[in-house]
């Protein structure tokens, strides 16, 4: 038999949305020997003051480490537009103001393209990109990334997901937004689908990937 590649690994959640802890979940039950634990209640926010999408998944995942002792999961996403020349990237959460809700994200991203006469579709090319960050408190890190290019609709469409799910068409999908998917099509392709997928083959290699 063989033994598990992470013997009695546990990681500490470091994301509360329950869309995102469910399909990290998920993804993750396929590393032998790995218990997921939810986030406690009473760590606070972490500040995401981080220049890039890495190093704001190092601080939630080395905040979680140091608040629990135990190691750490997290990520951090950005959706990067071609021609807002990358934006909103890592400020993808606060693009229409510090508390923005996903609808005014929206709101702003359509607006801004519209400004920058960015009609047709091949003017509106995007990329969603993820990184998965584990942390120990030894010190230890692992991480990886995923990406899946796209291209912002005119328009709003669909009722599943959330964030910028429904102005985001991956290529490949037949022109459908990641909204108008069911989650299991969502993340066969997605980013962080992609970017957990990645994490789970290297914690699951000889040595829990440290
Ligand atoms: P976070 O910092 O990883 O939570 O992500 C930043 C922002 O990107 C979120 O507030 C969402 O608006 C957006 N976002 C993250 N993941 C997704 C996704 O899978 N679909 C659509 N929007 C997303």
């Amino acid at each position: 038999m063989t033994p598990p590649a992470a013997p009695g690994l546990r990681l500490v959640l470091a994301s509360a949305n329950p869309d995102k802890a469910a399909e990290i979940a998920a993804i993750l039950s396929a590393v032998p020997g790995l218990e997921l634990a939810a986030r406690p209640d009473d760590v606070a926010d972490v500040e995401e003051t981080g220049e890039t999408l890495e190093e704001n998944a190092r601080l939630k995942a080395r905040a979680l480490c140091a608040a629990t002792g135990t190691a750490a999961v997290a990520d951090d996403t950005g959706l990067e537009v071609e021609a807002l020349g990358g934006a909103p990237g890592v400020r993808s959460a606060r693009f229409a103001g510090e508390h923005a809700t996903y609808a005014e994200n929206v709101g702003r991203l359509l607006g801004e393209l519209d400004r920058a006469g960015a009609l047709a579709p091949d003017a509106r090319r995007a990329r969603f990109r993820s990184v998965a960050f584990v942390a120990w408190p030894d010190g230890s890190e692992l991480w990886a990334e995923g990406a899946v290019d796209g291209t912002i609709t005119a328009e709003a469409r669909g009722s599943q997901g959330f964030g910028y799910d429904p102005v985001f068409a991956p290529d490949g999908c037949g022109g459908r937004t990641f909204a108008e998917m069911t989650a299991v099509e969502k993340h066969a392709v997605s980013h962080r689908g992609r970017a957990f997928r990645a994490l789970a083959d290297r914690l699951s290699a000889p040595g829990g990937g440290r």
